[in-house]
């Protein structure tokens, strides 16, 4: 029988085609896919095909460097989730493959050995988007043994696209932070010579290096191979779906650059220093939280949806300061009084992202304050959806839950903005 991989001949409906046997999509395991040897791919009917075997794969070895144990060196422990900086194509097969043995990281990126001694945990692989509030609990419990270690600081390897949610959750999961955390992903996988996850891991071991004792989003300042940003945690998002510097900071400075020879130059002076103390996990989080965005011309259906399915907390991405319809037949003023009535948290956002929400400045924005909304400020939406469910499960009562909404806790509130912050 064929194997995936395999360079074989399909007969199909009395023609010929050449090529490698690809795997099936989960859903589809009755088409045949092959990679043609001009490089596409063409699908079959499983059951209208004629498979034969012309040359048998070989079995690819992803290479590997030895893990080296030098007593002149830190010790930094790198916790691997999955993503595209830990994976692997095969071309052979298009198949990605994650690359989790620390002897097959150590080889992507050489540097790393000369820095420290890696030591490499691996508590689950996933995609980052099928990234769950277990996953986060689970990541933060790790990172709090890594951190309670000798090890100098913990680099957490991710995928890129919901990397900045688990970065605020880090932030907010883990007390009295003693050491560095940066979280890193890869825009390119490591067999592509754009691979920008060597440059974001050696940048992070640096960051881990230093006295900066924050959970950072290490990743691409520009689109070289010059130096990454340390960009506040609660403050990261990623602005660009392939850009190697998609990550940026909002509402904030980054707090550092970090060069590629590991000269840190700090941009920001009030982070928090490293110390000597252990740090306590509080990793609870209350799953009935929402996320959700106005559009005009849409009702607000969604959060009676919400609130009839028993939901905590929702945060709101208003329009321009925090705005919703609050007129006619699309007005969302009754659905909110309602939810607030039940004691659902409802925090207001925006969608603009930069800048910070006013609720005082348009009639439409009182009405919702009146009708028990909670104005976040410049908090960016997707943090203020990881606090919320952070908070609500740490107090019930609704003015607990405001009053711990609106404290500073993780650099996720500023108070004022610079005005360099600006698309950074
Ligand atoms: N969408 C996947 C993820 O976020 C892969 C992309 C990436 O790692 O950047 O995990």
């Amino acid at each position: 029988m064929a194997k995936i991989g395999d360079k074989v001949s399909v007969e199909h409906k009395d023609k010929r085609y050449d090529g490698i046997l690809m795997p099936s999509e989960e859903d589809s395991k009755d088409i045949l896919i092959l990679k043609l040897v001009n490089g596409y791919n063409i699908g079959f009917d499983k059951k209208e095909t004629k498979v034969k075997v012309l040359e048998s794969a070989r079995e690819y070895k992803f290479p590997s460097a030895k893990l080296t144990k030098d007593k002149k060196l830190p010790k930094i422990v790198i916790i691997t989730t999955g993503g595209t900086i830990t994976s692997k194509v095969d071309y052979k097969t298009g198949a990605v493959h994650p690359l989790i043995r620390p002897e097959e990281l150590l080889a992507q990126v050489p540097e790393l050995s000369k820095i420290a001694n890696i030591e490499i945990k691996n508590p689950f692989a996933v995609l980052s988007e099928d990234m769950t509030s277990k996953n986060w609990r689970d990541l933060a419990k790790e990172v709090m043994k890594a951190l309670n270690s000798d090890a100098i600081g913990v680099i957490v390897t991710h995928g890129t696209d919901t990397l900045a949610y688990t970065a605020s959750a880090l932030s907010f999961m883990i007390k009295d932070l003693n050491k560095p955390v940066a979280l890193v992903g890869g825009q390119r996988s490591s067999d592509r010579g754009s691979f920008d996850g060597a440059l974001n891991l050696i940048c992070a071991a640096y960051y881990c290096c230093s006295d900066i004792a924050e959970v950072s989003v290490v990743m691409h300042g520009t689109s070289s191979d010059d130096y990454c940003l340390a960009i506040p945690g609660t403050k990261a998002r990623k602005m660009h779906t392939s850009r190697r510097d998609a990550f940026r900071p909002v509402n904030s400075l980054p707090f550092a650059k970090i060069y590629n020879k590991g000269m840190i130059e700090l941009i920001r002076k009030d982070f928090n220093k490293r110390s000597t103390g252990k740090v306590k996990l509080d990793n609870k989080f209350e799953k009935k939280v929402a996320l959700v965005k106005f559009a005009p011309g849409q009702g607000p259906g969604v959060v009676d949806y919400y609130a009839k399915q028993g939901y905590k907390g929702i945060i709101l991405e208003g329009t321009g300061l925090g705005h919703v319809a609050i007129t006619g037949l699309n007005s969302w003023i009754k659905s909110i009084q309602q939810a607030v009535k039940k004691g659902i948290f409802v925090g207001i956002t925006s969608q603009c992202l930069y800048g910070r929400t006013d609720l005082f400045v348009y009639s439409n924005g009182r009405k919702l304050l009146d009708a028990g909304c909670i104005q976040l400020g410049d908090m960016l939406p997707e943090t203020a959806y990881i606090k919320l469910g952070w908070a609500l499960a740490h107090v019930k009562n609704s003015e607990d839950v405001k009053k711990l909404m609106l404290e500073n806790i993780s650099k996720e509130i500023s108070e004022k903005e610079d005005p360099k912050s600006y698309l950074y």
